[in-house]
Parts: C-alpha cells; structure tokens; sequence
C-alpha cells in the first residue's frame, strides 16, 4: 500500500500523489513568537516534523517551509501580542521577537525536530504581503475602509469549506471600531490601520498600518512553493478562521487551488484539561524539558495518533520513559557489542526474516496516514526479539548487529527522531580526542612543530591537554570557548 493520508478538506484518506513525482512543497503555520512554546507547540511540531521525515525517508525531496508570525495580532482584550509581551518585559517588540524566536529554535532542537528548510518572518514580507492585499482590491475580493482593508467573504462562494462552517460568528479579536466598519461581520482583516501609539507599523497605499494574520501565510506559501502546493499543515485549532481565510485569499488571487492536502494535528490536553494561561495549566516546553529527557517527550508525543488528542500527565510521562527505555536499550546495547571485535566470538544468528518483516510492517503502519504508534508497535514486536537474540547469544555475528543497527538507525531514529543524539559535551570530546590522537601520532614520529601546534591552539581555545603515564587527558574549560 502505498502512502494515504487523512485530507481535512476532503475528511477521508486519500492516495498520496505530490504536484510533481519525488517532490513534496510543505507549508506548516509557524508560531507567534511573543512568549516561551507551550507543551501544545511541541506536540504539534512534533507531528509535522514526523510528516516531513517520513516523505524523505521515502524518498521525496521535501521542501518545509514554516513562517515565524512576528507581528502581532489582536487577542480579546484588543492588545496586540507581541506589543503586550514588550510592554510586560519592557523592551523593545523587536527584542521580544528575538528573545522568543530563539526560544523556540531551541526547544525545537532539543526535541530533534528537524528545522524547516526555509523560515520566513512576517516583518519580512510586508511588500509581499501589501501586494497580496492590492491584488485582492484589484480583483474585487476586498475593500478598504479608512486605511484598513477587509476581505469580502460574500465573494468568495467557497468560504467555509475546509472548516465546513457557514460562520455566523465574528473574526476573534476583533475590536469593536473595526467591527462596525465591515461590510459584514465574517469579512476580515487583511490590512490594518495603526493608532498613534502602535508601535509595529509601515507605510502602505492605505496608510500606516500593519498586517492582518492570515494574509502572510497565503504571501509566504506563494512566494515560496507557489500558488498550488503539495501539503497544508498546523494544528486543528487553525482549521478556523486561519486556514479558511488563507485559502479564500490564496484561491481569490490564483484562481488555483491552494494546498491540496490540509494536515491538522490534534490538540493536547493537560490532565484532561484544554490549556490556557487563564485557567494556569499551561507548561512550556523549556519546563517540561527540565523534567524529562526530550526523547520521552517525543515518545509520549507520538504514542497517539497526530490527528488524535493526546493528555499530559505525570502518569503518561512515566509509562512514555518507561516505553522509550525499552525500545532505546536493545538499540544501544546492539550497538555497543559492534563496538567489541566479533573475533572467533561471533555466533552465527538468522534474524534476516524479522528484520525485513519489521522493517516492512514500519512502513505500511507509516503508510497509513503516518500511523506512528502503529510503528512504535512494529518496533517492540522486534524488540523483543533482539532481547531474546542478547540474552541467547553472549556475542552474534557482526552481519546481524549490522542489520539489526541499521533498522534502528533508520526507523527508530531517522523517521521517528527517537535515539539519543550524541550531546555537544561527548562530541566536543570526541574531537578532542581525535586531535590528541594525531598529536600523539606526530609526536611519535618526532615532528614536534604538528605536536606543538595542536597542543598551543588547543589551549587557546580552552583546552588543556596533560601527558601522563597511561596517555593523554584533557581538561576543557567551560567558561573561555568563546574567548
Ligand atoms: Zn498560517
């Protein structure tokens, strides 16, 4: 079988087919970076990282893009994010980006999902975004009232069919002023005008003013996959309005489709409880990921499906340690025995049949709209059969361990991102110690200026090398590498 997944706007599976055979354009709506990511950001991104490793790991060149929202937009109150983050850390709404665009790359990384390809900000695409806007005006699809621009869902026949709302209700956040001067209360904004005190602002055919939400992700998407592309991702609290309101403006502008597959990932709870900063349930990930090791998190985060709901608990980030522990141990105890030379050691075993079958039950589980705890079930069916191969034979053959590292290698660790990386403190030891080597080497063969250097520029950098009896050791100082 080959790949189905789940397509919100058709709601059923469908055959997997991109644009153009081997290539897959990817769009996922990035975050608003105006405060630290929530446990919610990781399942998501988690779930769209999976979507993005699987379409290599079979084969297609996947270019991700994932925009980073840093322009604010209005919550409730009328407050604009990002100018209410300033206000609170008293900085700059530059500053605030910054500071939590860097946050987030890091909790991304340090839960091994791989970074987009392209990352486009949407401060950085206000031309592109004020064009977008002209084009609807031009074409009919939008009008402006006192330097702001709405968007004329009345003409757009298609509005509401991803969502499969005919909605009666108004754009959230949407202050009373701007409210009374729409059409109608389901148009929205695509163009704002600034009030004295906005600080976010630029010029535009309109006035000052700033961007409305949805229209940088239909700006971006184009610019960078074009009018039609392959995969639509985010969560399913985007399906409405955002996602709806991008493709009536994409669709309007190309008389296109838009994307043809929408991927939505399902929401997290926090012991049966949506969060929110109101009801103070809401973790960050920076604090989940002083609790648990990141692997755990990923592994709780892909024991469901993505499009279903997950809960946070204590409990289930126990049984998620408990499970990553048992697939991850077998996978590190087989690579440490190919660390030991086979020798006459080596006990012939004929694992070949269950590697392949594993291998093949990974990739229909896969194929099944990324079913990825179907797949971690695959993998500990196998599991158990490494451990029972271990505790038989004291030492197999080198031929076995290689097969058997390399199905962990691909499917444990490549698609689903689940074996511990190499942290930066034993990689930054491991090339010590090859410099140390190669000093040893030159000093062997009595070619003291190589030695010499090596030792000289080690120490600059902070690193100490000390000569003793049984080889050479090393002291790295924390505080000087970047002196
Ligand atoms: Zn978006």
């Amino acid at each position: 079988m080959d790949l189905q997944v789940y397509n919100t706007l058709t709601r059923r599976k469908e055959p997997f087919a991109p644009l153009e055979p081997g290539h897959v354009g990817m769009y996922v709506c990035g975050p608003t970076v105006y405060d630290h990511a929530h446990i919610g950001h990781g399942k998501l991104y988690v779930s769209m990282d999976i979507i993005v490793r699987y379409l290599r790991f079979t084969g297609n060149q996947v270019l991700y893009v994932q925009n980073i929202t840093d322009v604010g937009h209005l919550l409730d109150s009328g407050e604009d994010r990002i100018l209410k983050g300033a206000r609170r850390e008293k900085t700059e709404p530059m500053q605030i980006v910054e500071r939590y665009m860097r946050s987030y790359m890091d909790d991304m990384d340090a839960l091994h999902n791989l970074r987009p390809d392209i990352m486009p900000r949407a401060t950085g695409h206000v031309p592109e975004q004020i064009a977008a806007v002209e084009q609807l005006i031009e074409k009919g699809h939008a009008y402006e009232v006192e330097g702001s621009v709405y968007f004329d869902v009345s003409s757009s026949p298609n509005y509401g069919k991803l969502s499969g709302r005919r909605i009666q209700e108004l754009e959230v956040g949407t202050r009373v002023d701007f409210r009374e001067e729409k059409r109608s209360p389901q148009d929205f904004a695509l163009w704002k005008r600034a009030d004295s005190e906005h600080i976010m602002r630029w010029r535009s055919p309109w006035g000052e003013g700033f961007p409305g939400w949805h229209i940088e992700c239909s700006a971006m998407a184009e610019k960078y996959l074009g009018s039609n592309f392959d995969i639509h991702g985010g969560g399913l609290d985007n399906i409405f309005p955002h996602n709806e309101c991008e493709i009536a403006q994409s669709e309007a502008m190309s008389g296109m489709p838009y994307a043809n597959y929408w991927l939505h990932a399902g929401t997290l709870t926090v012991e049966g409880v949506k969060m929110s900063k109101s009801l103070g349930n809401s973790i960050t990930l920076h604090k989940a990921l002083q609790q648990y090791p990141p692997e755990v998190l990923r592994f709780f985060m892909l024991s469901s499906h993505y499009r279903s709901p997950i809960d946070y608990s204590d409990e289930a980030l126990a049984a998620a340690g408990r499970g990553w522990e048992r697939l991850v141990a077998p996978a590190l105890e087989v690579q440490r025995a190919l660390q030991q030379p086979e020798g006459d050691k080596g006990v012939t075993v004929n694992l070949t049949e269950s590697i392949e079958s594993a291998r093949s039950n990974f990739i229909s589980a896969m194929n099944d709209d990324f079913n990825a705890p179907g797949a971690l079930a695959v993998l500990f069916d196998f599991t158990k059969q490494v451990n029972t191969m271990l505790a038989e034979h004291a030492r197999p053959d080198d031929g076995t361990l290689h097969l058997i590292n390399s199905l962990y290698r691909d499917l444990a660790g490549d698609v689903l991102g689940l074996l511990p990386t190499l942290s930066r403190e034993s990689r930054e030891d491991k090339l010590v110690g090859l410099l140390a080597d190669i000093r040893s080497e030159a000093r062997a063969r009595e070619d003291f200026n190589t030695s010499d250097k090596i030792r000289d520029q080690l120490r600059q950098t902070g690193v100490t090398l000390e000569d003793g009896k049984s080889g050479t050791t090393w002291k790295i100082d924390a505080q000087s590498s970047s002196d």
